[in-house]
């Protein structure tokens, strides 16, 4: 037989099968249909294939999942399109972050998510709107639709879990009522929570006890007066308790939202992010976020693995995602979502979100990537 597609002598790092070699991978009906060690497999003369990629310069990695971005174009002044930071970006799943509510989603799945190559899943707002009416959505308590959302969470399998923006511009005077309230719903859906923290109110100390293990703390490691450190660099016992209970700390770039100086003191202190997403959306598109491997890139220069980054964009998302036995990784049989990706050895100004900039002198750019066992090239 003839299979679709295959890659050949790549590099391949897939933390889910602890596979970190090279390899040849066949993909078929969009599927990995076989993977095998370079060294038990000449490839020359190999032709059991339609379409063939020559990897031997490329990582190859399971497809990149981004666990925060906006990409409901149609309807919020954020949104971008899916395409042009997934599929064009070595990221071949992305969850939007709260953008629609229970009122909206339906709109947003035939306005984005149909129409996308990429495939996107969503926390949804707790807020009824999203962000379709101002981004001060939890500060009319009113517009909290629990029963509602609960209801269509049920029937919607792209809903992976309940978005709460818990900082002071979003809330206002409504305090810590909308996580008590999302996360009720969450708990009753048996879902976990996507919880952003920004400038207080509410402060940290009164958020961070109230979320149970596999809940996402997405700005964890932003550079804001009211983080998980106190000013003295000294951590708050809160974060150190929820770190315990296996809350998940999260980088959510975004525009205000990562600090390198955070970041540094955190990694001194053998604190890691347990998932890199970027937060990303029109306006931040164009710096400092740009994309998720340039946010990977940035935690490499940190000192960060390349191993350990591309944990934290495949293998530990799918597991959030509760779809680690179809994405995430490279198992035979699983949906073919691969990235292939070059370590380029150039000098290069990174910079975060307190424009802070960090000359490294490597970094990762996607090249090709594949979904569900389509090619895309990568847009450089
Ligand atoms: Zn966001």
């Amino acid at each position: 037989m003839k299979y679709d597609l295959c890659i050949q002598n790549a590099h391949m790092i897939d933390p889910a099968t602890k596979r970190n070699g090279r390899y040849h991978i066949w993909v078929h009906d969009g599927r990995i249909a076989k993977v095998i060690s370079s060294d038990e497999h000449q490839v020359e003369g190999m032709t059991d294939a339609i379409e063939i990629i020559l990897a031997d310069e490329m990582i190859v990695t399971p497809g990149l999942i981004d666990l925060h971005v906006h990409v409901y174009e149609e309807n919020t002044p954020s949104g971008i399109a899916a395409d042009r930071i997934g599929v064009e970006q070595g990221v071949t799943t992305v969850v939007d972050a709260g953008s629609a509510g229970v009122d909206t989603f339906k709109n947003f799945v035939s306005q984005s998510i149909e129409p996308s190559r990429t495939e996107i899943l969503a926390w949804i707002n707790i807020s009824r709107q999203g962000f379709c009416d101002g981004r001060s959505e939890l500060a009319d308590l009113s517009l909290l639709e629990p029963e509602r959302t609960v209801e269509l969470v049920k029937k919607e399998k792209r809903i992976i879990g309940i978005k709460a923006r818990m900082s002071g511009s979003v809330v206002k005077q409504s305090g810590i009522v909308p996580l008590q309230v999302a996360k009720k719903a969450a708990r009753e859906l048996g879902l976990p929570l996507m919880i952003h923290i920004g400038n207080a109110p509410p402060e940290l100390f009164e958020i961070l006890p109230l979320l149970d293990k596999g809940d996402v703390v997405t700005h964890a490691f932003h550079g804001k007066k009211g983080g998980i450190f106190t000013s003295d660099g000294t951590l708050l016992p809160e974060a150190q308790e929820a770190l315990e209970r296996g809350v998940i700390f999260d980088v959510g770039h975004g525009t205000s939202s990562f600090s390198f100086r955070t970041m540094r003191l955190a990694l001194s202190l053998g604190i890691k992010p347990k998932t890199i997403s970027t937060d990303i959306y029109r306006q931040n598109f164009d710096g400092p976020v740009h994309s998720l491997p340039t946010t990977m890139s940035k935690l490499l220069a940190l000192g960060v693995s390349l191993e350990e980054v591309i944990e934290m964009t495949t293998s530990t998302p799918a597991q959030i995602l509760r779809r680690a036995d179809q994405i995430g990784t490279m198992k035979e049989g699983t949906i073919a979502d691969i990235s292939l990706l070059k370590i380029v050895n150039e000098e290069i100004t990174l910079t975060d979100s307190e424009k802070e900039e960090m000359i490294a002198h490597e970094y990762i750019q996607p090249v090709v990537t594949v979904k569900a066992g389509k090619v895309f090239t990568c847009y450089q």
